[in-house]
């Protein structure tokens, strides 16, 4: 699993109904990527929030949002290691 595909699949994340096997390879991604992670802990809090105040979509600007930060962060990321190779 890459990055886009963890954002594609993070929200399936907090579902209960989410398979097992996908869940295990969403915690396999954040293992070896930190952005990820803080990703999910954010969209938790986020989630946390909105469920608080009986809202449970996210909107769009926010998922977007997060999803605009990860990309550049891990594209910077893997520029480094790069770089860092030739
Ligand atoms: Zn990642």
């Amino acid at each position: 699993m890459n990055c886009t595909e963890f954002l594609a699949n993070l929200t399936d994340y907090f579902d209960a109904q989410t398979a097992t096997a996908l869940r295990s390879e969403l915690e396999q991604h954040m293992a070896g990527c930190e952005h990820c992670t803080v990703t999910l802990n954010t969209t938790r809090q986020t989630i946390e929030i909105y469920r608080n105040k009986e809202l449970f979509e996210l909107p769009e600007s926010i998922h977007e949002r997060l999803r605009q930060a990860v990309l550049s962060k891990c594209a910077a990321k893997m520029k480094r290691q790069k770089l860092k190779q030739s």
